[in-house]
């Protein structure tokens, strides 16, 4: 989604990978159960409308479909939302899959063009050779012989780049998601509350109306309707390591803030919740990369809360750099190299 992207190259990133998986859709012979509804972003006061009007303009100024939502609009739109929301901003091209389906849908359409994949193989070393180029990676069940490798170990990144002697600096950032039983449609398309935007984006004087525990766990309302009818509500941030237990903080701060956008949800029950690692990068930005010191390694991860939309442009581009293709669009940005201490 572009929803959540600062103007500029970090959204031009996102739109990219938009029109990729629509590309993606028509070649692989899967369904990832793709949909593209827009999302919208909820404005809960004139301070946040200000800021929502002005990014809007930017963003639409750089061609990118974004529009605001008044009072009324979006109240006849999402009927659900708290009476008191005064607006909203629709990002028309936002679209949403099932994550999962999309791995599995990609890993047959690559093994039917000739790539060879091999699961449960823990790896265990990377060998260089005399020059300190990638040579082989060692695994659990063996050696490969290889020219190039993609670090694209997530939260993992750090420990696969020890085995080349390079420090990454990713983190493990949790988040939590509840999951609420099949019901009626409560909002048709992703939305979630703008203030999370201005959370994100440190606008410095801005603070939002919540409770000490909503501001502690970093939670933000992102609703998300399934495909069959269930919904997820989201999420927090917070740096616990690679702890991935989930909390009834924290649960209930997500039922709290969903229930202030969507009353009606006190109503609903939620039958699971779940908790996931995000590889957070210092900046924000992934690392999609060769690494200078280290020929044939390449890495390809960090992207945060930005992974599943951003994979199909990180796949083009570190293939790109791999064949010694020009890239599509300039990777500066997402240079291993900009960690370099001076
Ligand atoms: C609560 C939550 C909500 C999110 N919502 C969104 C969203 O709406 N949109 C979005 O785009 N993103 C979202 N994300 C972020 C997204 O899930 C991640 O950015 C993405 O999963 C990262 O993908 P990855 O392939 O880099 O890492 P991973 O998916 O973690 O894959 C890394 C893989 O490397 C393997 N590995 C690690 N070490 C080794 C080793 N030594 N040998 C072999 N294999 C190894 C692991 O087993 C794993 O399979 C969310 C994340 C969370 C936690």
């Amino acid at each position: 989604m572009i929803a959540d992207k600062q103007p500029g190259f970090d959204t031009q990133l996102a739109y990219r990978s938009q029109q990729l998986f629509k590309e993606i859709v028509n070649d692989i012979d899967y369904n990832i159960e793709y949909t593209q509804k827009g999302s919208i972003y909820l404005i809960e006061s004139e301070q946040e409308w200000e800021v929502a009007e002005n990014y809007v303009k930017q963003q639409v100024a750089d061609g990118f479909p974004m529009r605001m939502m008044d009072r009324k609009e979006i109240h006849d739109d999402e009927p659900h939302i708290a009476d008191d929301i005064i607006g909203g901003v629709e990002i028309e091209c936002d679209a949403a899959c099932d994550p999962m389906a999309m791995a599995y849908g990609l890993a047959l359409a690559a093994q039917k063009n000739g790539a060879e994949i091999l699961t449960f193989h823990a790896v265990k070393d990377i060998k260089l050779d005399e020059k300190g180029a990638v040579k082989s990676v060692v695994t659990d069940q063996g050696e490969i012989l290889t020219k190039a490798v993609v670090n694209c170990a997530g939260v993992w990144a750090p420990h696969v780049g020890k085995m080349v002697g390079i420090d990454i600096p990713i983190l493990p950032r949790q988040g939590q998601i509840l999951v609420a039983e099949s019901t009626i449609p409560v909002g048709k398309r992703k939305i979630v509350e703008f203030g999370y935007m201005m959370a994100k984006f440190g606008s410095s004087d801005y603070k939002r109306n919540v409770s000490p525990e909503i501001e502690k766990y970093g939670i933000a309302m992102v609703f998300e309707p399934t495909s069959h009818n269930n919904f997820l509500i989201g999420s927090s941030r917070a740096m616990v390591g690679y702890d991935t237990r989930v909390s009834i903080e924290i649960m209930r701060g997500l039922a709290e803030r969903a229930i202030r956008f969507f009353p009606i949800m006190k109503n609903i029950n939620v039958i699971r919740a779940y908790a996931g690692l995000r590889p957070y990068c210092p900046d924000h930005f992934p690392i999609v990369s060769p690494v200078e010191e280290v020929p044939g390694f390449y890495i390809a991860a960090g992207h945060e809360g930005d992974g599943i939309g951003l994979g199909p442009v990180t796949g083009k581009l570190i293939s790109q750099m791999i064949t010694g293709e020009e890239t599509e669009l300039p990777v500066e940005r997402m240079s291993f190299a900009r960690f370099k201490k001076n």
